[in-house]
């Protein structure tokens, strides 16, 4: 059997790809499939995207790593540009998600202890949250699956319900540093936190001295239809988290932060061998100025509306099948009544790519270049998918009568 080399950890449909061109992926069989998967919200200006193979064969040409023992103009530039379009002021380079998550994990802890508030280290999280999978942002998620056989979890993380405000102001005590909050939970099915909520959670800090961290490792580089989720509130964070949409699959992060957060990062606190590296830098920066170009999220929230549109006209047509439409601009996701695997499966049998989320949501994520042709495509697709499914169920069900 192919691949028994590797971890079993993930469950992996038995589907392979060769290659892909906007939003189109072509399996290893031919067959052609419209990914409104993107890797997990990573590929959001689409496969083989001209400017994107451009930048990165012209840098594996010049330079691909020199370490930051370095000045490395290419993570300067791009650092700046970050600080330019939002809250930050200063940027740490990592490679991962849930790297970028320790990164904003240390600089709170790291700020009360320049502030003379050392006994601040815990961060207060949110039940359903996700975070990454290391040993500290695991214990952070808290997900019982996510956290047994790996011993005790890491110490440092208070969660509370879901939004519950009352249970926030009571978790903070002496010894919190902070709030860290996904603005919309990816992985646990598509939960926004309303716009009133996080504006509260941002009073609440203010008042204690507490850092606000925004986990936008997911909703950020543009899915939303801004170029942080955070952008379209009132709300500003000391501190972000962003990775997946930010290199479109080339491995890189960046944890943001303002300039009086980052204080206590200072030289020999935290480091990274890759993090940075004249590549990443190159791919990361030509994919932000894309997203930004003019008009570019504006078309991101117009095609959100469209597919929007789209998925709650089949939750009409389909209440057996479908509960709820959620989410913000190209983050969105289809509450389903039927296990969510059969529906990802039926869909893919149609040709379309999504991805699931938790027990009973089905995300779509389509890249941010989708056009509107193919947002209706996708659409008729799934529908094809929920025709299938209910005429599944329907002669499962005369089968059980006769
Ligand atoms: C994917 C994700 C992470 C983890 O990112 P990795 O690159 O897998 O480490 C963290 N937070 C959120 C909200 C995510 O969606």
């Amino acid at each position: 059997m192919q691949g028994d080399a590797l971890y079993p950890c993930f469950v992996r449909a038995d589907l392979s790809f060769d290659h892909g061109e906007g939003a189109w992926l072509t399996a290893s069989d031919g067959r052609r499939y419209l990914d409104c998967a993107t890797g997990i919200a990573v590929t959001a200006l689409g496969h083989s995207h001209p400017r994107l193979v451009d930048a990165v064969v012209r840098q594996a040409r010049k330079l691909w790593h020199v370490s930051n023992a370095f000045r490395i103009p290419e993570q300067e530039h791009l650092a700046r540009r970050l600080c330019d379009e939002s809250f930050a002021d200063r940027v740490f380079f990592n490679n991962s998600g849930a790297e970028a998550l320790e990164t904003a994990i240390k600089t709170a802890r790291r700020y009360h202890f320049v502030n003379g508030r050392p006994e601040r280290w815990r961060l207060v999280t949110f039940e359903g949250g996700f975070h990454g999978r290391t040993l500290a942002t695991i214990a952070a998620g808290g997900q019982p699956k996510y956290l047994e056989g790996f011993g005790a979890p890491i110490d440092g993380f208070d969660l509370v319900p879901f939004g519950d405000l009352e249970a926030l102001a009571a978790a903070c005590g002496p010894e919190t540093a902070g709030v860290l909050i996904e603005p919309i939970q990816g992985e646990s099915g598509v939960r926004a936190v309303p716009a009133e909520i996080l504006a509260r959670i941002r009073d609440l800090c203010n008042r204690k001295g507490l850092l606000l961290i925004l986990d936008e490792v997911q909703t950020g580089i543009g899915r939303t239809g801004h170029l942080f989720a955070y952008q379209a509130t009132e709300v500003e964070p000391d501190i972000l988290a962003s990775a997946k949409g930010l290199g479109n699959g080339f491995p890189v992060a960046a944890c943001l932060a303002t300039e009086a957060a980052a204080a206590g990062m200072t030289p020999g606190t935290h480091g990274s061998t890759f993090g940075g590296n004249p590549l990443a830098m190159v791919v990361a920066s030509e994919v932000l100025d894309v997203i930004l170009e003019p008009g570019f999220l504006e078309q991101v929230r117009s095609n959100g509306e469209r597919l929007r549109s789209g998925l709650d006209a089949l939750t009409a047509e389909f209440p057996d099948l479908f509960d709820d439409t959620r989410g913000e601009g190209l983050l969105l996701g289809l509450k389903c009544r039927q296990p969510v695997r059969d529906v990802a499966q039926a869909a893919r049998d149609n040709g379309l790519l999504t991805v699931v989320a938790g027990n009973e949501v089905l995300r779509i994520l389509p890249p941010l270049t989708i056009t509107n042709v193919e947002v209706d495509e996708a659409v008729v697709r799934l529908r094809q998918a929920a025709m299938s499914l209910t005429n599944a169920v329907r002669s499962q069900a005369l089968e059980g009568e006769a």
